[in-house]
Protein backbone atom coordinates (compact mmCIF):
# COMPACT_ATOMS: atom_id res chain seq x y z
CA UNK A 1 0.00 0.00 0.00
CA UNK A 2 3.15 2.49 0.85
CA UNK A 3 6.29 2.12 -0.70
CA UNK A 4 9.39 4.48 0.01
CA UNK A 5 12.23 3.94 -2.64
CA UNK A 6 15.47 5.83 -1.26
CA UNK A 7 14.60 8.98 0.26
CA UNK A 8 17.14 11.67 1.29
CA UNK A 9 16.78 14.99 2.56
CA UNK A 10 18.86 17.21 3.53
CA UNK A 11 18.58 20.43 5.69
CA UNK A 12 20.76 23.39 6.07
CA UNK A 13 21.80 24.77 9.00
CA UNK A 14 23.60 27.69 10.22
CA UNK A 15 27.25 25.29 10.76
CA UNK A 16 26.48 22.94 7.78
CA UNK A 17 24.01 20.43 6.93
CA UNK A 18 22.14 17.79 8.77
CA UNK A 19 20.97 14.65 6.58
CA UNK A 20 17.85 13.72 8.29
CA UNK A 21 17.18 10.53 5.69
CA UNK A 22 19.89 9.13 4.50
CA UNK A 23 18.29 6.37 1.85
CA UNK A 24 15.24 5.14 3.40
CA UNK A 25 13.44 2.27 2.00
CA UNK A 26 10.35 0.35 2.99
CA UNK A 27 7.25 -1.20 1.66
CA UNK A 28 4.11 -0.82 4.27
CA UNK A 29 1.15 -3.66 2.90
CA UNK A 30 -2.24 -2.99 3.17
CA UNK A 31 -3.52 -3.20 6.89
CA UNK A 32 -0.53 -3.31 8.39
CA UNK A 33 0.75 -1.14 11.57
CA UNK A 34 4.08 0.16 10.44
CA UNK A 35 5.80 1.94 13.10
CA UNK A 36 8.83 3.99 12.69
CA UNK A 37 11.46 4.18 16.55
CA UNK A 38 14.44 6.09 17.03
CA UNK A 39 15.46 9.26 19.17
CA UNK A 40 14.58 13.31 18.34
CA UNK A 41 16.35 13.94 15.37
CA UNK A 42 16.61 9.88 14.07
CA UNK A 43 14.85 11.40 11.05
CA UNK A 44 11.55 9.91 11.97
CA UNK A 45 9.42 13.03 11.34
CA UNK A 46 10.95 14.02 8.01
CA UNK A 47 10.27 10.54 6.72
CA UNK A 48 6.93 11.14 7.83
CA UNK A 49 5.88 14.47 6.78
CA UNK A 50 7.35 13.50 3.33
CA UNK A 51 4.66 10.90 2.80
CA UNK A 52 2.56 13.32 3.45
CA UNK A 53 3.66 15.66 1.00
CA UNK A 54 4.55 18.36 4.02
CA UNK A 55 7.69 17.76 2.89
CA UNK A 56 10.00 17.90 -0.12
CA UNK A 57 12.81 15.33 -0.03
CA UNK A 58 15.85 15.82 -2.25
CA UNK A 59 15.68 12.04 -3.58
CA UNK A 60 13.83 8.95 -3.97
CA UNK A 61 10.32 7.69 -4.49
CA UNK A 62 6.94 7.36 -2.89
CA UNK A 63 4.00 5.23 -4.22
CA UNK A 64 0.93 5.28 -2.26
CA UNK A 65 -1.62 2.24 -3.65
CA UNK A 66 0.73 1.58 -6.42
CA UNK A 67 0.75 5.33 -7.55
CA UNK A 68 3.49 7.84 -7.70
CA UNK A 69 3.14 10.58 -5.54
CA UNK A 70 6.87 11.60 -5.53
CA UNK A 71 9.52 10.89 -7.89
CA UNK A 72 13.19 13.02 -8.30
CA UNK A 73 13.80 11.05 -11.44
CA UNK A 74 10.34 11.65 -12.97
CA UNK A 75 10.09 15.41 -11.40
CA UNK A 76 6.65 14.38 -9.79
CA UNK A 77 6.11 15.78 -6.30
CA UNK A 78 1.95 15.97 -5.44
CA UNK A 79 0.70 18.32 -3.05
CA UNK A 80 -0.62 17.54 0.08
CA UNK A 81 -3.69 17.92 0.00
CA UNK A 82 -4.13 15.78 -3.26
CA UNK A 83 -2.91 12.54 -1.56
CA UNK A 84 -5.64 10.05 0.09
CA UNK A 85 -3.61 10.42 3.67
CA UNK A 86 -4.85 11.37 6.70
CA UNK A 87 -2.65 12.92 9.62
CA UNK A 88 -2.84 12.98 13.34
CA UNK A 89 0.13 15.13 15.01
CA UNK A 90 0.90 15.38 18.35
CA UNK A 91 -0.87 18.86 18.92
CA UNK A 92 -4.37 17.81 18.30
CA UNK A 93 -4.35 20.52 15.68
CA UNK A 94 -8.25 20.79 16.56
CA UNK A 95 -9.91 23.84 16.15
CA UNK A 96 -10.93 25.43 19.54
CA UNK A 97 -13.75 27.57 18.30
CA UNK A 98 -15.54 25.15 16.76
CA UNK A 99 -17.36 21.82 18.39
CA UNK A 100 -16.70 17.95 17.67
CA UNK A 101 -19.14 17.35 14.47
CA UNK A 102 -17.35 21.20 12.64
CA UNK A 103 -13.90 20.15 13.56
CA UNK A 104 -14.70 16.30 11.56
CA UNK A 105 -16.56 18.04 9.22
CA UNK A 106 -14.87 20.86 8.49
CA UNK A 107 -11.89 19.05 6.33
CA UNK A 108 -14.57 17.20 4.34
CA UNK A 109 -15.95 20.46 3.03
CA UNK A 110 -13.16 21.31 1.41
CA UNK A 111 -9.43 19.86 -0.57
CA UNK A 112 -9.76 16.54 -1.87
CA UNK A 113 -13.27 15.70 -0.81
CA UNK A 114 -15.63 18.47 -1.01
CA UNK A 115 -18.76 16.61 -0.09
CA UNK A 116 -22.15 17.67 -0.16
CA UNK A 117 -23.63 18.49 3.70
CA UNK A 118 -26.04 15.08 3.71
CA UNK A 119 -22.81 12.72 2.87
CA UNK A 120 -20.73 15.09 5.44
CA UNK A 121 -23.32 14.29 8.47
CA UNK A 122 -23.79 10.61 7.39
CA UNK A 123 -20.04 10.42 7.23
CA UNK A 124 -19.11 12.25 10.54
CA UNK A 125 -21.76 10.70 12.25
CA UNK A 126 -19.85 7.26 11.22
CA UNK A 127 -16.64 7.75 12.42
CA UNK A 128 -18.36 9.42 16.01
CA UNK A 129 -20.21 5.77 16.48
CA UNK A 130 -16.70 4.09 15.68
CA UNK A 131 -14.95 5.74 18.07
CA UNK A 132 -17.52 5.73 20.43
CA UNK A 133 -18.34 9.44 20.27
CA UNK A 134 -21.89 9.36 19.18
CA UNK A 135 -23.17 11.49 21.65
CA UNK A 136 -20.13 13.96 21.98
CA UNK A 137 -20.90 15.44 18.08
CA UNK A 138 -22.39 19.11 19.85
CA UNK A 139 -19.65 19.36 22.13
CA UNK A 140 -17.01 22.30 21.84
CA UNK A 141 -14.03 20.69 21.86
CA UNK A 142 -12.81 23.16 24.33
CA UNK A 143 -14.95 21.18 27.42
CA UNK A 144 -13.42 17.90 25.97
CA UNK A 145 -10.12 16.10 27.69
CA UNK A 146 -7.03 15.85 26.07
CA UNK A 147 -7.53 12.32 25.47
CA UNK A 148 -11.18 12.85 23.79
CA UNK A 149 -9.73 16.09 21.68
CA UNK A 150 -6.99 13.50 20.41
CA UNK A 151 -9.86 10.99 19.42
CA UNK A 152 -11.59 13.86 17.38
CA UNK A 153 -8.20 14.49 15.47
CA UNK A 154 -8.60 10.87 15.08
CA UNK A 155 -11.77 11.14 13.89
CA UNK A 156 -11.42 13.54 11.98
CA UNK A 157 -8.50 11.78 9.88
CA UNK A 158 -10.55 8.76 9.86
CA UNK A 159 -13.35 10.63 8.16
CA UNK A 160 -11.24 11.49 4.95
CA UNK A 161 -10.96 8.00 4.47
CA UNK A 162 -7.30 7.59 4.19
CA UNK A 163 -6.01 4.33 1.79
CA UNK A 164 -2.79 5.41 4.57
CA UNK A 165 -2.86 7.37 8.49
CA UNK A 166 -0.28 8.90 9.74
CA UNK A 167 0.45 9.57 13.36
CA UNK A 168 3.16 11.31 14.53
CA UNK A 169 3.76 10.88 18.29
CA UNK A 170 -0.45 10.76 18.57
CA UNK A 171 -0.13 9.91 22.57
CA UNK A 172 3.11 11.64 23.71
CA UNK A 173 0.86 14.97 24.88
CA UNK A 174 -1.57 12.92 27.24
CA UNK A 175 -0.75 11.41 30.73
CA UNK A 176 0.98 8.17 31.17
CA UNK A 177 -1.78 6.48 32.47
CA UNK A 178 -3.89 7.10 29.43
CA UNK A 179 -1.37 6.52 27.20
CA UNK A 180 -1.29 3.32 27.79
CA UNK A 181 -4.81 2.74 27.54
CA UNK A 182 -4.81 4.45 24.26
CA UNK A 183 -2.08 2.47 22.92
CA UNK A 184 -4.04 -0.95 22.88
CA UNK A 185 -7.43 0.96 21.65
CA UNK A 186 -5.57 2.54 18.88
CA UNK A 187 -3.96 -1.05 17.58
CA UNK A 188 -7.24 -2.56 18.02
CA UNK A 189 -9.26 -0.08 16.13
CA UNK A 190 -6.51 0.20 13.23
CA UNK A 191 -6.90 -3.62 12.82
CA UNK A 192 -10.84 -4.08 13.16
CA UNK A 193 -10.37 -0.87 10.45
CA UNK A 194 -7.94 -2.61 7.88
CA UNK A 195 -6.40 0.43 7.20
CA UNK A 196 -2.66 0.59 6.68
CA UNK A 197 -1.33 2.77 9.33
CA UNK A 198 2.25 4.60 9.60
CA UNK A 199 3.26 5.85 13.19
CA UNK A 200 5.94 7.56 14.77
CA UNK A 201 7.08 7.21 18.37
CA UNK A 202 10.53 7.85 20.41
CA UNK A 203 8.90 5.68 23.07
CA UNK A 204 9.73 1.74 23.23
CA UNK A 205 6.68 0.45 24.61
CA UNK A 206 4.58 2.35 22.67
CA UNK A 207 6.32 1.02 19.64
CA UNK A 208 6.40 -2.63 20.34
CA UNK A 209 2.75 -2.63 22.05
CA UNK A 210 1.33 -1.09 18.51
CA UNK A 211 3.28 -1.92 15.69
CA UNK A 212 3.17 -5.17 13.46
CA UNK A 213 6.44 -4.03 12.20
CA UNK A 214 9.01 -1.60 13.69
CA UNK A 215 11.96 0.58 11.65
CA UNK A 216 14.24 1.48 13.97
CA UNK A 217 15.73 4.53 13.01
CA UNK A 218 19.45 6.02 13.52
CA UNK A 219 20.59 9.15 12.13
CA UNK A 220 18.41 8.92 9.02
CA UNK A 221 18.42 5.70 8.58
CA UNK A 222 16.70 2.49 9.07
CA UNK A 223 19.19 0.02 11.14
CA UNK A 224 16.30 -2.83 11.68
CA UNK A 225 12.90 -3.16 10.59
CA UNK A 226 11.11 -6.17 12.02
CA UNK A 227 8.04 -7.38 14.13
CA UNK A 228 7.91 -6.31 17.39
CA UNK A 229 9.29 -9.63 18.81
CA UNK A 230 12.54 -10.02 16.86
CA UNK A 231 13.40 -6.48 17.46
CA UNK A 232 12.87 -6.63 21.32
CA UNK A 233 15.00 -10.24 21.40
CA UNK A 234 17.10 -10.29 18.55
CA UNK A 235 18.41 -6.43 17.98
CA UNK A 236 20.71 -6.30 15.43
CA UNK A 237 23.16 -4.12 16.83
CA UNK A 238 24.24 -2.63 19.63
CA UNK A 239 22.45 0.48 18.53
CA UNK A 240 19.03 -1.45 18.65
CA UNK A 241 19.95 -3.23 21.68
CA UNK A 242 20.80 -0.18 23.89
CA UNK A 243 17.92 2.02 22.30
CA UNK A 244 15.45 -1.02 23.54
CA UNK A 245 17.47 -1.46 26.58
CA UNK A 246 16.78 2.09 27.81
CA UNK A 247 12.97 0.98 28.12
CA UNK A 248 13.69 -0.83 31.14
P1 LIG B 1 12.75 12.87 14.71
O1 LIG B 1 11.36 12.93 14.20
O2 LIG B 1 13.31 11.50 14.72
O3 LIG B 1 12.91 13.56 16.04
P2 LIG B 1 13.33 14.75 12.60
O4 LIG B 1 12.91 14.09 11.37
O5 LIG B 1 12.41 15.77 13.19
O6 LIG B 1 13.69 13.67 13.70
O7 LIG B 1 14.73 15.48 12.38
C1 LIG B 1 15.84 14.83 11.79
C2 LIG B 1 17.01 15.79 11.73
O8 LIG B 1 16.72 16.84 10.82
C3 LIG B 1 17.32 16.48 13.07
O9 LIG B 1 18.70 16.62 13.17
C4 LIG B 1 16.63 17.80 12.95
O10 LIG B 1 17.27 18.76 13.75
C5 LIG B 1 16.77 18.10 11.47
N1 LIG B 1 15.66 18.93 10.97
C6 LIG B 1 14.36 18.59 10.89
N2 LIG B 1 13.62 19.56 10.36
C7 LIG B 1 14.48 20.57 10.09
C8 LIG B 1 14.35 21.88 9.52
N3 LIG B 1 13.16 22.34 9.11
N4 LIG B 1 15.45 22.64 9.41
C9 LIG B 1 16.67 22.17 9.79
N5 LIG B 1 16.86 20.98 10.33
C10 LIG B 1 15.79 20.17 10.49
Amino acid sequence: MLKIDNLKKSYSVDDGTVEALRGVSLEVSEGDFFTFLGPSGSGKSTALRSVAGLEHPDEGEIFIGGQCFYSSKKGILIPANERPIGVVFQSYAIWPHMDVYENIAFPLRRGRTKMADDEIRVRVGEVLEMLGMGEMARRPVITLSGGQQQRVALARALALRPKVLLMDEPLSNLDLKLQIRLRAQMRDLMHELRLTTVHVTHNQAEALETGDRIAVMEQGKIVQLDDPQTIYHHPENEFVARFLGDMN
